[in-house]
């Protein structure tokens, strides 16, 4: 099995993916190390989330703040906004938390072993061994879905996830070598995204085509099998879109727990079979004929749409002036709700 890594180190070097967080295997033979920081902002941003869509958010997020240092003295309020669009909140509100306890605990050094990474706020068994194989070049086992994948075909299993993911885990394990384990883990990763791909793998091209079990049995396309899911509610409500007289939007600052925890968005309804009206203002509304629809990771949203203009005072939000208002800063389903108006008012 310890051919099995070497086959997919000499693969990898040649077929490294380039990132910007990244430092390639020939600088990494040489002794070159990435920068933990942008190692860990790019797991943290990678967490339910696509290569692609992450490149831009993580060159924003080193052009903005460079180091950990600046990053734990940033505004709330900033962060919230620069990583508006990305999705899954609660992990821009733990990076904040996480930098300030590498600040205040470790001196504006991550802690390289796993079980010190895994003491920090936000550090997940994932992320801790991510960071320590691939800024730190520890032979921790990094287990992500790639990797599940890539293992459950290599060993042809067919017991169905989540439940397989120990045996998964052990797996990982058996086949993570003691040289060069962050190479490994990404090349495993690298694999996953690009050969072993969740449909139609190409092991016609794969470096590990010979070793592999569910290719000899021809298993590969239907693993790894899964549990299936329970079907996804919808939920409902209504966001109130309101204007000033002078074009100021009313905005309002989420509860930091909760779903869009700390983000700005329009003032809406809880989100529910059956929502209760809960206008922000006392004034008359309009309600559009279009409603928008959103998908988190448990439920769809649907969100009535219902706008008004009005210099009443209202009783929660805030105004924010036609010229300081940036529809990029809302998180998704709000950017949905404003594109709405947007073409409303196109069509009006
Ligand atoms: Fe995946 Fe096919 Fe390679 Fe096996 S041979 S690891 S199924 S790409």
């Amino acid at each position: 099995m310890r051919d099995l890594a070497q086959d997919l180190l000499n693969w990898y070097d040649v077929h490294a993916r380039d990132m910007p967080w990244r430092v390639p295997p020939a600088d990494r033979k040489t002794g070159v190390l990435p920068d933990p920081y942008a190692v860990w902002l790019s797991e943290v941003m990678l967490q339910q989330t696509t290569v692609a869509a992450v490149r831009g958010y993580h060159a924003k997020f080193i052009v903005l703040w460079p180091t950990v240092a600046d990053l734990a003295a940033a505004e709330d309020a900033d962060v919230m906004a620069a990583w508006a669009g990305l999705g899954y909140y609660a992990r821009a509100r733990n990076l904040l938390k996480c930098a300030r306890a590498v600040v205040a605990d470790h001196g504006g050094s991550f802690p390289q072993t796993n079980d010190a990474l895994l003491s920090l706020p936000g550090i997940g068994p994932y992320t801790a061994a991510a960071v320590s194989s691939i800024a730190f070049d520890q032979p921790s086992v990094v287990v992500d879905g790639n990797v599940e994948r890539v293992m459950a075909r290599l060993h042809d299993v067919h017991d169905p996830l989540p439940a397989s993911k120990p045996m998964l885990t052990l797996l990982a394990a058996g086949l993570t070598p003691q040289t060069r384990p962050g190479d490994y883990a990404q090349a495993v990763m690298d694999l996953g995204a690009t050969i072993c791909s969740p449909r139609n793998p190409t092991c016609a091209i794969c470096p590990l085509r010979a070793r592999c079990a569910a290719f000899a049995a021809g298993t590969a396309a239907d693993l790894p099998k899964k549990t299936p899911k329970k079907k996804v509610p919808t939920r409902y409500g209504i966001a109130y879109v309101v204007r000033r007289s002078d074009g100021a939007w009313l905005l309002e600052t989420r509860p930091d727990s909760g779903l869009l925890g700390g983000m700005l968005g329009f003032t809406t309804t809880d989100w529910s079979d059956s929502p209760n009206p809960a206008p922000p203002v006392d004034t008359e509304w309009q309600t559009l004929n279009t409603i928008a629809k959103h998908t988190f990771t448990h439920f769809h949203l649907e969100l009535t749409i219902q706008t008004a203009t009005t210099d009443n005072v209202p009783t929660r939000g805030h105004f924010v002036a036609q010229g300081d208002f940036d529809p990029t800063a809302l998180p998704t389903a709000m950017r949905k709700v404003y594109a709405q108006i947007k073409a409303t008012l196109r069509h009006d």
